[in-house]
């Protein structure tokens, strides 16, 4: 039904429907919940979803911000594709299908938006890696969740760049929140897709290039766990609330696993692409490493 986008616009921050390439602000509006956070704490946020300004803007022309920012750290699965299973199991030593969803955090201080750099620190990491993922955003509370019931509690999807420190990551065992959480390693965008478009998210083409180049390419039908089952894990004994965003896993291609490796650099530009939601694209930027500033 809608795709919802957080932006600012003269120095204010706000949130609309998306249409095309129309934006109609809602945030401002008197009456109206004044972020995306506030609208998921809205009874009736439906009401707010169907209504139009009478003007409207050129989405190119607006700074886009994350859609959501996420209520706590996300909640992210590890080797969700089988054939990304397969890619990785020299490093992870996981060779058969997991029984049961692997979860890590992620900071939510990690979080930034379309049109926002991945920064790094060569000091810090020199094997910066992407992983192209969908986000679930989670609407209405829920705990001890049935598959069956699990769309229910979902507000929305949209994508993630699971970008990852592997030098971290792999440094003394499964450093996963280490490697994941570092300022700027979660483009989210670049609006989310209301779930009535989407339903469980199956059969979605998804892709990751940079600079132009493909490097991951896949279907969300080679999810090992889908989104129904996701939740159902995630809320087992744990309260799931509006605003709390889960990534899915990626598929194969990750940097990493690549002969010989790949990673991140100065300058390159990297597009998260889901079919049905979007294009989220980044440019990537070293800073000065900390010895040099010494
Ligand atoms: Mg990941």
């Amino acid at each position: 039904m809608s795709r919802i986008a957080a932006f600012r616009v003269d120095g204010a921050t706000s949130w609309g429907v998306v249409e095309g390439d129309r934006l109609f602000p809602v945030g401002g509006r008197a009456g109206a919940p004044g972020s995306v956070e506030e609208l998921l704490d809205t009874p009736d946020l439906s009401v707010w979803l169907r209504s139009r300004a009478a003007t409207s803007l050129d989405v190119g022309t607006v700074h886009l911000l994350p859609p959501i920012r996420p209520r706590q750290d996300l909640i992210a699965l590890g080797l969700n594709y089988r054939d990304h299973l397969d890619e990785s199991a020299a490093r992870t030593q996981q060779f058969t299908p997991p029984r049961q969803p692997i979860l890590f955090s992620k900071a939510a201080s990690s979080v930034i938006g379309p049109e926002d750099e991945i920064s790094f620190d060569r000091s810090v990491t020199a094997e910066v890696d992407w992983e192209v993922e969908l986000a679930v955003i989670i609407g209405r509370p829920g705990r001890d969740i049935e598959p069956a019931d699990a769309l229910k509690h979902v507000f929305g999807y949209t994508i993630a760049n699971d970008v990852s420190a592997r030098d971290l990551q792999f440094l003394e065992g499964k450093q996963w929140y280490r490697g994941k959480s570092l300022d700027t390693f979660c483009p989210l965008g670049p609006w989310i897709v209301t779930v009535d478009e989407l339903g469980q998210a199956r059969g979605l083409q998804v892709a990751l290039r940079v600079n132009g180049q493909t490097k991951q390419s896949s279907t969300t039908d080679h999810l090992i766990f889908g989104v129904e089952d996701i939740i159902a894990s995630t809320s087992a004994g744990r309260t799931l609330g509006p605003g709390d965003v889960i990534l899915t896993g990626t598929p194969p291609g990750v940097g990493f696993t690549r002969v010989p490796p790949e990673y991140l650099h100065d300058a390159d530009v990297v597009e998260a692409e889901i079919e049905g939601i979007g294009v989220l694209r980044n440019r990537v930027r070293e800073t000065r490493s900390r010895a040099a500033r010494s």
